[in-house]
Protein backbone atom coordinates (compact mmCIF):
# COMPACT_ATOMS: atom_id res chain seq x y z
CA UNK A 1 0.00 0.00 0.00
CA UNK A 2 1.18 3.64 -0.83
CA UNK A 3 0.99 6.03 1.60
CA UNK A 4 0.25 9.59 -0.40
CA UNK A 5 2.13 12.68 0.18
CA UNK A 6 1.14 15.53 1.94
CA UNK A 7 0.41 18.25 -0.38
CA UNK A 8 1.30 21.72 1.48
CA UNK A 9 1.35 24.99 -0.13
CA UNK A 10 3.73 27.87 0.76
CA UNK A 11 2.41 31.48 0.65
CA UNK A 12 4.90 34.33 1.01
CA UNK A 13 4.63 38.03 1.89
CA UNK A 14 1.73 36.68 4.55
CA UNK A 15 -0.43 39.30 6.69
CA UNK A 16 -0.94 36.62 9.20
CA UNK A 17 2.93 35.64 9.41
CA UNK A 18 3.19 39.51 9.49
CA UNK A 19 1.81 39.68 12.46
CA UNK A 20 3.15 36.37 13.78
CA UNK A 21 6.86 37.98 13.29
CA UNK A 22 5.33 41.35 15.15
CA UNK A 23 4.22 39.45 18.10
CA UNK A 24 7.44 37.07 18.32
CA UNK A 25 9.38 40.01 17.64
CA UNK A 26 11.36 38.25 14.87
CA UNK A 27 12.62 39.65 12.09
CA UNK A 28 11.03 36.69 9.60
CA UNK A 29 8.40 33.76 10.63
CA UNK A 30 6.01 31.23 9.21
CA UNK A 31 2.84 29.95 10.35
CA UNK A 32 1.10 26.61 9.65
CA UNK A 33 -2.96 26.72 9.24
CA UNK A 34 -3.62 22.77 8.14
CA UNK A 35 -1.60 22.20 4.94
CA UNK A 36 -0.43 26.19 4.07
CA UNK A 37 2.72 27.83 5.30
CA UNK A 38 2.47 31.52 5.96
CA UNK A 39 5.70 33.38 5.02
CA UNK A 40 6.81 36.69 6.05
CA UNK A 41 10.28 38.19 5.35
CA UNK A 42 11.46 34.77 3.59
CA UNK A 43 10.86 33.25 0.40
CA UNK A 44 9.59 30.01 -0.29
CA UNK A 45 13.36 28.56 -1.76
CA UNK A 46 14.91 30.12 1.31
CA UNK A 47 11.96 28.30 3.65
CA UNK A 48 12.45 24.73 2.11
CA UNK A 49 16.11 24.94 2.32
CA UNK A 50 16.33 25.36 5.53
CA UNK A 51 15.68 22.38 7.26
CA UNK A 52 15.36 22.82 10.78
CA UNK A 53 12.60 25.40 9.77
CA UNK A 54 11.08 23.04 7.56
CA UNK A 55 10.93 20.36 9.72
CA UNK A 56 9.53 22.58 12.39
CA UNK A 57 6.84 23.81 10.48
CA UNK A 58 5.91 19.94 8.78
CA UNK A 59 5.59 19.22 12.27
CA UNK A 60 2.70 21.70 12.33
CA UNK A 61 1.72 20.13 9.30
CA UNK A 62 1.24 16.64 11.07
CA UNK A 63 -0.35 17.82 13.94
CA UNK A 64 -3.10 19.43 11.98
CA UNK A 65 -3.68 16.45 10.16
CA UNK A 66 -3.70 14.07 13.35
CA UNK A 67 -5.74 16.02 15.06
CA UNK A 68 -8.37 17.49 12.29
CA UNK A 69 -8.17 21.18 11.71
CA UNK A 70 -10.80 22.74 13.91
CA UNK A 71 -9.70 20.20 16.72
CA UNK A 72 -6.04 21.14 16.42
CA UNK A 73 -6.70 24.51 16.78
CA UNK A 74 -8.59 25.01 19.43
CA UNK A 75 -6.12 22.44 21.40
CA UNK A 76 -3.09 24.76 20.54
CA UNK A 77 -5.23 27.79 21.48
CA UNK A 78 -5.88 25.71 24.88
CA UNK A 79 -2.16 24.90 25.09
CA UNK A 80 -0.99 28.43 24.10
CA UNK A 81 -3.53 29.73 27.49
CA UNK A 82 -2.28 27.14 29.52
CA UNK A 83 1.18 27.39 28.97
CA UNK A 84 2.44 30.33 26.59
CA UNK A 85 3.73 30.21 23.52
CA UNK A 86 7.40 28.79 24.32
CA UNK A 87 5.84 25.43 26.71
CA UNK A 88 2.75 24.95 24.54
CA UNK A 89 3.59 21.02 23.35
CA UNK A 90 2.92 21.50 20.23
CA UNK A 91 5.60 24.01 19.75
CA UNK A 92 8.09 21.43 22.06
CA UNK A 93 6.89 18.65 19.62
CA UNK A 94 7.79 20.91 16.67
CA UNK A 95 11.26 22.53 18.12
CA UNK A 96 12.42 18.38 18.84
CA UNK A 97 11.55 17.83 15.22
CA UNK A 98 13.71 20.65 14.24
CA UNK A 99 16.83 18.33 14.93
CA UNK A 100 15.30 14.94 14.04
CA UNK A 101 11.95 13.16 12.81
CA UNK A 102 8.92 13.57 14.28
CA UNK A 103 5.73 11.42 14.91
CA UNK A 104 3.65 10.39 11.57
CA UNK A 105 6.38 11.86 9.21
CA UNK A 106 5.69 11.69 5.43
CA UNK A 107 6.30 12.34 2.13
CA UNK A 108 5.38 16.14 1.07
CA UNK A 109 4.63 17.83 -1.99
CA UNK A 110 5.04 21.81 -1.96
CA UNK A 111 3.14 24.23 -4.53
ZN1 LIG B 1 5.85 26.28 15.79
Amino acid sequence: MTVEPIRCHIKERSLLALIAARKLKNPRAAVTLGKTIYLWNTDKQTFLSDKSWLQHELCHVNQFHHYGYFSFLFRYFIENIRHGYLNNKFETEARSAETGDFPGKRLYEFS
